[in-house]
């Protein structure tokens, strides 16, 4: 708290336009927040807010004020004023950005400085000792070249590290091809990348039959990994002929400027750092914090953030098994930790599924149905209207590649048990496909993002906002 009320009264306050007014207005001082429960002062940020005007939350810093600091002072005695000028531009002169995925929004430019940077050195570099990398081991970083924060982080993670990897931009930079010849030329260690990316260079690295025997590790990231799916990327490893692979998910989103991973214990939760940020769980309805252990949805404050900064913002995620603080049971680093599953409400609003056969359908909890069953491989969601006429009623077709050595009539049996056990609907129809045709059908490598959701609706019956193509992070 001390930290947070320091960084707030030095750093925040008297740079941020937004903060400045909101904290003036709600006649707040820093010396109020004492404890965890004083936080609740503070008013939620949103990504609403911040889409309306991202220029407000960057801190533009005023040399008065800023030669005004004790730091300061001290320093220039110390080593000269061309040393504080070249201290400030490091700390607040925006160096690059990153920006959300954009859906059916508009993406929000996030800035880094370049302390922002060194920050995201130090966040990376703990992903890697969390995970258990070694300096001797040898990455590809399979994340796309986008201003997003996965490829930046896992860049970064290596560098501070001091780690060989390869950055090979993903799919779309070299093709399936490409990131095979790779993994064929360095045998690496560890893969890091987009879940339904590395599944399907894994599955075409089975298929062409390419033995991989050192991958012990696949660090996950971008998008959401579930169970079934981490499952099937260790069976795909085991394939080629990789005994022993950990497959580590990590959570990060653009406004923490940071990732979290999880240690190589089974369901050990996401290490978060707590000297660079604060994570709450707050109950969505109420806006309350919850207590230690119950799902809600995350809330970050930084600590160490220059350019771009939020507080209290509310993510939208929601934990399942909420925050928990003390001694992790495997690895024993004292963090808090992230328990559970995230699903993300956003994606929700987003898709309108409101509107799919005049019933809710969760999103989430369907991709966690296909998912988790055992019987498909990969997946994809096509949503229709009947005979391709507007006024006709939404039909949801499932095209799915089934696991090996299971038949049509069982996975079409199970897939049917499931949805009608777990959500309100059920597909119109089930068509199997050959992992060629998935592939082309996801947009494999000629999208950002492997396409799991498609919407072919015509555009006058889908609301007026919404893109005919969804795409699924
Ligand atoms: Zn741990």
């Amino acid at each position: 708290m001390l930290k947070l009320r320091r960084y707030l009264a030095g750093t925040v306050l008297p740079f941020s336009p937004h903060y400045h007014a909101l904290f003036a207005d709600a006649d707040l001082r820093p010396g109020l927040l004492r404890d965890f429960q004083s936080l609740e002062h503070i008013p939620f940020s949103s990504k609403e807010q911040l889409l309306k005007n991202a220029r407000a939350f960057v801190l533009a810093p005023d040399e008065a004020a800023l030669k005004r600091r004790p730091s300061t002072v001290a320093r220039a005695l110390l080593h000269g004023r061309a040393a504080v000028q070249e201290m400030f531009e490091h700390e607040f002169r925006p160096l690059m950005l990153t920006s959300t995925t954009g859906r059916s929004t508009e993406p929000a430019p996030f800035i880094y400085t370049g302390h922002d940077i060194k920050v995201l050195a130090t966040a990376g570099a703990r992903v890697m000792l969390i995970c258990g990398a070694r300096r001797d081991m040898r990455m590809i970083n399979m994340f796309p070249f986008a201003p997003h924060l996965a490829f930046w982080q896992a860049h970064y993670a290596g560098t501070e590290f001091g780690v060989f990897m390869v950055s090979t931009g993903g799919g779309k930079a070299l093709g399936t091809e490409g990131n095979l010849r790779f993994m064929r030329k360095l045998d690496p260690d560890v893969l890091i990348g987009m879940p339904t990316f590395l599944y399907h260079v894994l599955r075409a690295a089975v298929d062409s039959g390419m033995r991989c025997a050192r991958l012990s590790k696949i660090v996950l990231g971008g998008e959401k990994a579930p169970l079934g799916m981490r499952r099937r990327l260790r069976a795909l490893c085991n394939e080629l002929g990789a005994e022993k692979v950990d497959v580590l998910p990590t959570y990060g989103f653009t406004e923490a400027k940071m990732a979290w991973p999880q240690c190589p214990g089974t369901d050990t939760g996401y290490h978060v750092s707590p000297d660079l940020g604060i994570v709450e769980v707050i109950d969505p309805a109420t806006g309350g914090q919850l207590p230690e252990g119950h799902p809600g949805e995350v809330v970050w404050t930084p600590l160490e953030a220059r350019g771009s900064v939020v507080l209290r913002y509310r993510t939208g995620d929601i934990i399942s098994g909420g925050i928990v603080y003390g001694v992790c049971p495997y690895c024993g680093r004292n963090m808090p930790r992230l328990i559970g599953e995230i699903s993300r409400t956003s994606e929700i609003r987003e898709m309108r599924f409101d509107k799919l056969k005049g019933t809710l359908v969760d999103f989430n909890l369907l991709e966690h149905v296909l998912d988790n069953c055992e019987h498909v491989a990969t997946w994809q969601v096509e949503i229709r209207k009947s005979h391709d006429d507007p006024l006709e009623l939404d039909e949801l077709i499932l095209h799915v590649r089934k696991t090996d050595g299971c038949t049509e009539e069982a996975a079409r049996e199970a897939l049917h048990e499931r949805f009608v056990a777990e959500t309100e609907t059920r597909p119109n129809a089930i068509q199997f496909h050959t992992e060629e045709e998935m592939r082309r059908m996801q947009g494999v490598g000629a999208a950002l993002k492997e396409q799991r959701v498609v919407d072919h609706r015509p555009r006058s019956a889908a609301p007026a906002e919404e893109s005919t193509q969804l795409t699924h992070a």
